[in-house]
């Protein structure tokens, strides 16, 4: 096992003064305990004890062009040289709009916020303006970030907690979330069209909208079943309910259309973040003008001290004109998918019912015995303590991946990166 001697100093150190050690609830769960790091360089982390890591976590997603891409760098550095926050305009996110709306189909009009929480309680906020409606539809497994009203049906002891399909039981995440929050919501079991429309048929006075992650990659990775989100595009149609596509994960991964692009599906509202600012703090709200006009004219109220910084916004642009200059879509699909295929192989060598599940940029290994998974029932039916070894372990042969094994590619992982991982997986399923 590597060195942790001056994390672990650290760690007591910064529990004295940071709530747990930390700054997010996710980095507690690192192995043997939160990690310190000092640089990130392409697909590599070094952490303060000098143990490298070859990363698949990306930051959570963020990193799409890897840690420290030069080109993010110095336009973040020459635009910040020009100030940091006018409390006013600026010709750059201007810049970033306009090319947002030049490649995402439902973008007509734009709100940038600082992540993806807040964008996405922006986007309930429209949906219930505009319909008059105060209820939104959600799904079991799917996250759509920490704040009270998503803060359900996302941890769940078993399957069996969950109940009925057609009325689930949503546990709650967090102590001190307000019990009220759980009547802003209906949820239900993902890519069940059927259910679905049963369920719409019956509250759909009530609904304003239908939120979903559209490849479900917060509790496994699984894709949307042939005609899924385009059975919530007519419901949404059909019952005057704002269709919201959470592309937190999807966008500017997938590719420069996103999800929606990549499913052919145009929602009302989407959001975005992570990949869209290369780690730097932006997201945005994006839609047709006939959703988007009630913030153009204040019926609705958006705002926000720190939205669009001007470090935010050139480091957004600066990814997204990257990506589009080098395309690197074709070949991260590639990569993952050579990664996904050496795991599986791998898996067969060492008789593991590891399996894989994703796309290619973004995957998911866990350890069950199904060979296909629909939904959130089917996520939680896995090994989470096989899964739990066998990330910690792989984080000691240096390959670092995220706790619920989800794996990311970024546009600057190489061949041989790959070669290396899956080196790795063979050598710590042989100790497994
Ligand atoms: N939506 C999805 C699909 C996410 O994966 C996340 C975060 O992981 C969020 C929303 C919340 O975004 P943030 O962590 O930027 O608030």
């Amino acid at each position: 096992m590597n060195n942790f001697t001056e994390s672990k100093k650290l760690l007591d150190r910064a529990s004295k003064v940071l709530a747990g050690g930390v700054s997010s609830e996710f980095r507690k769960y690192n192995h043997p305990h939160a990690i310190f790091y000092k640089e990130g360089k392409g697909s590599r982390l070094i952490d303060v004890d000098g143990n490298e890591y070859l990363d698949f976590t990306l930051s959570q997603g963020p990193l799409i062009l890897g840690h420290s891409h030069p080109r993010v760098l110095e336009a973040v550095n020459a635009y910040s040289d020009k100030g940091q926050l006018y409390a006013g305009q600026h010709i750059q996110e201007v810049l970033l709009a306009e090319k947002i709306c030049e490649l995402i189909p439902s973008a007509e009009l734009i709100r940038f916020c600082l992540d993806g929480s807040e964008a996405v309680q922006t986007a309930f906020r429209v949906a219930r303006a505009k319909t008059g409606k105060n209820k939104f539809l959600r799904f079991e497994g799917h996250y759509h970030g920490w704040l009270d009203n998503v803060a359900w049906g996302i941890s769940t002891p078993s399957v069996e907690a969950l109940g009925d399909r057609a009325e689930p039981t949503a546990h709650v995440w967090s102590q001190g979330v307000s019990p009220e929050s759980r009547d802003e919501f209906i949820i239900l079991p993902w890519n069940d069209l059927e259910l679905l429309k049963e369920t719409v048929k019956k509250h759909h006075h009530e609904i304003a909208a239908i939120i979903t992650e559209p490849v479900m990659c917060n509790n496994g990775c699984i894709a949307p079943k042939a005609g899924f989100l385009e059975g919530i595009r007519s419901l949404c149609d059909e019952y005057s309910i704002a269709f919201i596509l959470d592309e937190v994960i999807t966008g500017f991964r997938l590719g420069l259309g996103g999800a929606q692009t990549h499913y052919q599906v145009t929602p009302d509202l989407s959001i975005f973040a992570k990949a869209m600012g290369s780690g730097y703090p932006i997201s945005a709200i994006v839609g047709k003008t006939s959703w988007m006009d009630c913030i153009s004219n204040s019926q609705v109220i958006h705002a926000g001290t720190m939205n669009s910084s001007n470090p935010t916004i050139a480091a957004s642009l600066a990814t997204i004109t990257v990506l589009e200059e080098e395309q690197p879509y074709e070949r991260m699909f590639y990569l993952g998918k050579k990664l996904m295929k050496g795991i599986e192989e791998a898996a067969a060598t060492y008789n593991q019912n590891l399996k894989v599940f994703g796309l290619g940029p973004m995957f998911v290994t866990l350890f069950t015995d199904l060979d296909e998974l629909v939904d959130y029932r089917d996520t939680l039916q896995s090994d989470k303590a096989k899964l739990g070894k066998f990330i910690s372990t792989l984080q000691d042969h240096g390959i670092r991946v995220i706790g619920r094994g989800l794996w990311y590619i970024s546009a600057v992982h190489t061949e041989a990166d790959i070669d290396q991982a899956i080196i790795a997986v063979n050598e710590v399923l042989s100790e497994m």
